[in-house]
């Protein structure tokens, strides 16, 4: 009685209670999210990649040009999940570190709201719109 269940796994997991284990949650679900998304479009832009110059799996011959814009569409949709990928592993250190939902900028506590909404976000929404009006650069934060 009164004793914790201290079943750890690898002591990968620290102990996170309450809203850590809450946003914890939410970084580890938009993970596995955004790695589906990764692996769904590097596999197809693998497969166009591969049959370029086949007829066999290009429906419209005369659209290369089109096609050819969709591989890069989606060769940079790849870069920006992966981006995402990085911004979660870095909130989840952070999260580890005890200096999460803390804005990169300004160094307030990011909402909470916002953080439900993106657990990986690095920025106050004052911040974020900043670097969005300045080509992603705040000026009064270099
Ligand atoms: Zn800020």
């Amino acid at each position: 009685m009164g004793n914790k269940n201290s079943k750890t796994e690898n002591g990968k997991i620290p102990e996170l209670r309450g809203k850590n284990k809450k946003f914890y949650d939410a970084l580890m679900l938009s993970r596995s999210k955004f790695e589906q998304q990764v692996e769904f479009h590097s596999s197809e832009a693998l497969t166009n990649n591969a049959n370029a110059g086949e007829a066999g799996m290009s429906t419209h011959m005369a659209d290369l040009g089109s096609d050819n814009a969709r591989h890069d569409m989606e060769l940079s949709m790849i870069t920006n999940e992966g981006d995402a990928l990085e911004l979660i592993d870095e909130a989840t250190e952070r999260l580890l570190g005890g200096s999460y939902g803390i804005c990169l900028d300004c160094s307030v506590k990011i909402s909470e709201d916002r953080l439900e909404a993106k657990p990986y976000a690095r920025f106050c929404i004052k911040c974020k719109s900043i670097r969005e009006n300045n080509g992603g650069f705040n000026p009064e934060h270099e």
